[in-house]
């Protein structure tokens, strides 16, 4: 029986080397670029897939580590890199996992290549379930899916918003309401395939942070998929919208719609990618504080300043370890009894607020600038206890799994 350990393994160490060395040499020099840009990166994310990192091999080899540290520990290096950039690179992932959470084994094979292209033409994909009148609350989703059983074609209608990759995708993922009767538990998952007539996109979004990440709305007017663009395909609808109905008759039992099937799996590694960013600032602020003289020694010198780099350190540490148990819990398929995947992206998006923050103020009059880069990752910072469910919905996750109450 293998002992108990956090030492990583030597393929583990190998991967995350290769990947920090990507993060360093790559991303992170074109990290002020690409936010003042406010673009997508496309000749960063080249390179990505010119080497590698932007493949659907290389996430399902980081997936299949049986340890399960495999995503978080990519997806901690390249957000030390800088996390618009990253996302850039891994946001196509959302909507992969979106196909891989609910999609058959054909529509796996058909639908992800198409996501990535290759690296002489390299695409992204969108994963579209957000609503100006549906984020935290999914069931209040308008857009709607209808079957045209004489075309078998699936109808959709809506406008969605705040996706990334938004309209400049190849392949969009869209969550749909197929049975409004239903609410979420009669959602369905979409792909619109590459240059379908009725989808565009709307108003593309200028950001506090993560500037380099493409995010916007996507109108669908009259969008006509055929019938196999249905995630999981029609019979399995069909079934799960039956026993959904049954349940409903029978008082109710809670049952996992798409688009949760897919926050679920990703929470632990948005919790590495904050870890990411957090780390990234701690050690600007670090290396800072020791060389940054005042009243004739390095500031470092003064409990004030260390102890709160001796915080920072403590919170990530502490971080990772909540994204690592998560993460192997996942892998190992271990129930989430108590929330766990939600502990983890709540105290790591919380935690990269703060060091952020108090990065910013070791830097003094510096990290209030953009000559120094904690101030684009402060920036960057406040997008994790936001997206994937913001702070307060996780915390309300945790709560209810805790307490079996339904709390609100
Ligand atoms: C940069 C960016 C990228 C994104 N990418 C995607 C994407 O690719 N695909 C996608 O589908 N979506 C995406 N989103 C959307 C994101 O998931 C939502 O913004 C998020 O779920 C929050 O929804 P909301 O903005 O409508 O906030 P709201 O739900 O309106 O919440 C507003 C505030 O109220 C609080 N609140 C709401 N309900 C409760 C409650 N019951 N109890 C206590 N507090 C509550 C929230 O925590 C928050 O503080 C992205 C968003 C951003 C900003």
């Amino acid at each position: 029986m293998a002992e108990f350990t956090l030492e990583l393994n030597d393929d583990q160490k190998q991967v995350r080397d290769w990947l920090h060395g990507f993060a360093a040499d790559v991303i992170r020099p074109a990290a002020a670029e690409w936010d003042e840009r406010e673009e997508t990166p496309w000749p960063v994310i080249q390179e990505a897939a010119k080497v590698g990192i932007y493949s659907l091999d290389f996430y399902a080899q980081q997936f299949f580590d049986p340890t399960g540290l495999g995503i978080p520990l990519a997806m901690e290096e390249l957000f030390w890199g800088d996390a618009g950039i990253a996302l850039s690179i891994v946001g196509t992932g959302l909507a992969a996992v979106g196909v891989l959470a609910n999609g058959t084994e054909e529509q796996i094979g058909t639908w992800i290549p198409q996501m990535y292209g290759d690296a002489e033409d390299v695409k992204v994909a969108a994963f579209c379930s957000s609503e100006p009148d549906a984020g935290s609350d999914v069931g209040s989703m308008r857009t709607r899916a209808v079957y045209d059983a004489a075309t078998d074609e699936w109808v959709l209608n809506g406008t969605k918003t705040w996706a990334t990759n938004g309209g400049i995708a190849n392949v969009h993922v869209v969550v749909a309401v197929v049975d409004p009767e239903l609410g979420t538990k009669g959602h369905a998952s979409f792909i619109v395939p590459p240059a379908t007539p009725g989808l565009s996109q709307g108003q593309k979004f200028k950001k506090h942070g993560i500037r380099a990440s493409h995010t916007a709305e996507v109108v669908l007017e009259d969008v006509r998929v055929p019938g196999h663009c249905l995630l999981g395909g029609k019979e399995k609808l069909d079934e799960r919208l039956a026993r959904a109905r049954e349940r409903a008759g029978a008082g109710g039992e809670r049952v996992k719609n798409a688009a949760m099937a897919t926050f679920e799996a990703s929470r632990p590694a948005v919790g590495a990618m904050a870890v990411g960013t957090a780390r990234a600032a701690y050690e600007v602020a670090l290396d800072y504080a020791s060389t940054r003289t005042q009243f004739g020694r390095p500031i470092i010198d003064n409990q004030g300043i260390a102890f709160q780099l001796a915080d920072m350190r403590t919170r990530i540490d502490a971080a990772r370890l909540l994204v690592w148990r998560a993460s192997w819990m996942a892998s190992a398929g271990k129930p989430f009894t108590a929330a766990e995947g939600s502990m983890s992206k709540l105290y790591a998006s919380e935690t990269a607020k703060t060091v952020t923050a108090q990065a910013v103020q070791i830097l003094g009059g510096n990290g209030y600038t953009r000559e120094y880069p904690v101030e684009r990752m402060h920036r960057d910072a406040a997008i994790y206890t936001i997206f994937e469910g913001t702070s307060e919905i996780q915390r309300l996750v945790i709560a209810r799994t805790l307490s079996g109450m339904p709390i609100r």
